[in-house]
Parts: C-alpha cells; structure tokens; sequence
C-alpha cells in the first residue's frame, strides 16, 4: 500500500441521497415499525421478481425459516441443502428439528450438485432409504447425514445460488417435485439473478432473500420471502408477527382495534418501515448496480485471467449472473503461499478480501454432531482451500478495481513456485 492509498474494504453499500430522503421522510412521518412503507416495499420487490406476493423480514434467516414451517417440515424430515453455504441455511432447519442434509458442490460454479440430489432422488423414489444411503453417486458426507433423517417424510432442498449465478433449476425443480418435496431457495445472493428467462424467486414453493448490509440491495438488516402461494404467503405473514390472526401491524392505527387472536406460535421476524425506506430507494436503482457489478467482474476477467496462478470464477451463461461475489481460485501448485497468506499479503497491499464459505461441514457444530471429515465432501473441501473473494461492489471505481488487480498479480509474481 503506498502513501495515500486509502484501504479498499471487502464490502461497502451504495448510498445515495434517495437512501437518505426516503428514510428521513420514515422518521418524519413518526410510523417506524412495520406500516405502509413495507406494504409499499412488498409491492414494489414482488412486482420487480414477478412473484404474486412478498412478505418483508428483518433477516432473509427468519425468511427461510418461515418458509419451511409454513411448507409443514416435520422433525426428522430430511432439509437437503449445499455444504458450501453460509450457517444460516442449515440452522433454520434445525429450528424445526428437521434434519440437514448437505450435498457436495459441483466442480465449477460451487452451486450444489444437482446431479447428486437427482441420484437421492431416484433412490428415494425407486427403492427405499437403503438405496441412497448405498448410493456411490453421494460422497460420504451425504450418505453419513442422511442416516439421520426419516426419509419416509418428503422434507425440503434449500438450493443457494451461489455469488449470484443460479443453480440447475431445470434439475431440481422436477426432481423435487416428482417426491413431493418443497423447494425454498436460498436466494440471499441472487436478487437480480435469473435461469433462463426466469427470475430466480419464482421457483419452488417460496424463496427467501437478504438485504444483510453486504448484499447486493441492502436495508442494514432485513429480508424478503416471494411466492405465488397466496395461502402460504398469509400463513408466512402471521408467523412473522407472533402468529396473530391478521393484520397486527394496524390495531395502533386509526382505522385499527386493540382486538387480536394468536392463533399459533409465531416469532417476532417483522420489518421495519425505516428498513423498508432504505429498500424502496435500493430496489430502484438494483438494475443500474447490477450493471456496474457486471462491469467490474468483466475487467477482473480480463486482468486476471492473464495470471496462471489463479482461476477465475465460471460463469455457466445459463441466466443472468447477479455478481453478488468474485471468487478467484488460487492454483496452489503454482504458488509458495497458501490461502490464509494470499488474504494477509492482499490486507498488506490495502485490499480487503474474504471467504465464501467456509464449508458447513467443518464447523464444530455439524462436525461433531454428524462425525464429519474434511474429505467428506470432497469437493467443497477442495474449493474452500482455494477461495478468495475480491471486492465488488457498485461504488468500487475503475482505479480501485485496478489497485486490487495490480496487488493479485504482485502477490502471484512474488509467491510464484
Ligand atoms: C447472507 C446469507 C444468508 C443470511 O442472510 P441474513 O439476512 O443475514 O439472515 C443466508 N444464506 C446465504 C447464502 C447468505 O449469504
């Protein structure tokens, strides 16, 4: 890092005076809870993924959670789900005493493999729980997970798409649909992504997004579940505000009664409508970032693939990528420093970087209670070694893009083997 060089964090949110407006205006008003600016939001992001109906929450976590009791996952019932996520996806699972169920990455994009699910499938349909559990399509991991689980349940697949780009829809979709089992995406990183023709938050039974403050469209803390279920949107709806029979949010309003039923074990998961300020005035310019995100990934693709000592991120072109992550792979064979070094070297240059993910199946948690090994799943594992997530985001400029190219190659050329 030369003097004057100011550091590059690894995330940074897009502000713009319409973040600032919209939320003064919220604070003016005196409404901060959930009110008319998240009914306003709901209708604005259902309509921009093409969903019939969206429900705000404070986290995309309480969305997945929501998602798979409103689908009726009983304990034990198997949660299939990648290994390379972020622990939110396996936890809310567990929140039911559902069983997690990881799958091992496919080699190129780190999306789970769907060609795995289809060989669980196909056992679960064909034969009984002893076919899976045989199975040599699975690695290890899966097949010691799954003697967890009651596979006479049909359960639930949480694909994640993940760094933005979508997984195999046209697999997973009827695959889980030919056993009766609910599909929840997991589309914390895939706001704007798309499978074809077809926004990503249109699939399955009900999907759930994050405006975490790092996500592509960002309300500090909060998130979104879109379905077209509209009975199992109201049933998501009520579990997010205590499960109060309707509306609860209006009994302080004039129109209001202090009247209400709960109906049934709910949790506290609501939005705010000063969130939803902040998401009214992102969701407005998501397309214009997601051009620049496109932008600076094709500049990193262009500098960066002259470099030996990295791989570049896939993109399979079967949709829309949303770019969510840039995630370089390090040719270890052809360099002295590992992972853990490369991120020092690049801190020491002035660039913050990090790592998605480090694999569920390594945390202490589902280690010890699965007796999982790294080698387990195999290809997650290897990934991981591999990983550095550089920055992108829409306010990063063309020199700091350059700045973090100029410090990979420096790294690559010093640590060469
Ligand atoms: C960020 C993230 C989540 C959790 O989002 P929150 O809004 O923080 O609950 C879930 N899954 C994945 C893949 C994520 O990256």
């Amino acid at each position: 890092m030369s003097a004057g060089d100011s550091f590059i964090p690894f995330s940074r949110p897009s502000v713009t005076e319409a973040e600032i407006v919209g939320v003064e205006r919220v604070v003016r008003s005196g409404w901060w809870t959930t009110g008319p600016e998240v009914r306003a939001f709901e209708e604005e992001f259902a309509r921009y993924i093409g969903a019939s109906c969206a429900v705000a929450v404070n986290s995309c976590t309480a969305g997945l959670h929501v998602a798979l009791q409103a689908c009726g996952i009983k304990p034990q019932a198997p949660v299939f789900l990648p290994a390379m996520t972020f622990a939110a996806t396996s936890e809310v699972a567990l929140y039911l005493d559902a069983a997690p169920v990881f799958l091992d990455s496919e080699p190129d994009t780190g999306n789970l493999d769907a060609f795995q699910f289809e060989a669980v499938i196909d056992a679960l349909a064909s034969d009984s729980r002893g076919g899976a559990l045989r199975s040599d399509a699975l690695c290890e991991g899966t097949r010691k997970m799954l003697r967890t689980a009651n596979l006479d349940l049909p359960g639930a697949v949480m694909p994640v798409h993940f760094a933005g780009q979508a997984c195999r829809m046209n697999l997973l979709e009827p695959a889980a649909a030919s056993v009766g089992m609910s599909l929840i995406e997991d589309a914390a990183h895939a706001v704007e992504t798309t499978f074809g023709d077809r926004k990503v938050g249109t699939f399955g039974a009900a999907s759930a997004f994050s405006f975490y403050a790092t996500k592509n469209l960002s309300t500090g803390e909060g998130g979104m579940v879109t379905t077209d279920d509209e009975d199992l949107a109201q049933r998501m709806r009520r579990l997010t505000l205590h499960g109060i029979s309707r509306d609860a949010w209006k009994r302080y309003t004039a129109q209001g009664s202090w009247q209400y039923e709960v109906v049934e074990m709910g949790f506290k998961y609501n939005m705010t409508d000063i969130a939803a300020a902040l998401g009214r005035a992102q969701l407005a310019r998501v397309e214009a970032m997601a051009t620049r995100r496109r932008q600076i990934a094709a500049i990193y693709d262009e500098r960066l693939g002259r470099i030996e000592q990295v791989s570049l991120p896939t993109d399979l072109q079967m949709g829309r990528h949303a770019w969510h992550l840039y995630v370089i792979r390090l040719n270890l064979s052809q360099l002295t420093l590992d992972r853990a070094e490369f991120i020092e070297r690049l801190r020491d240059l002035g660039i913050g970087a990090s790592v998605h993910f480090i694999p569920l199946h390594r945390h202490p948690l589902y280690r010890d209670r699965f007796g999982l090994k790294p080698d387990d799943f195999p290809i997650a594992e290897s990934i991981f070694q591999r990983s550095v997530s550089l920055p992108i985001y829409p306010d990063l400029s063309d020199e700091e893009v350059g700045r973090v190219c100029d410090a990979v190659e420096r790294i690559c050329t010093v640590g060469a083997a």
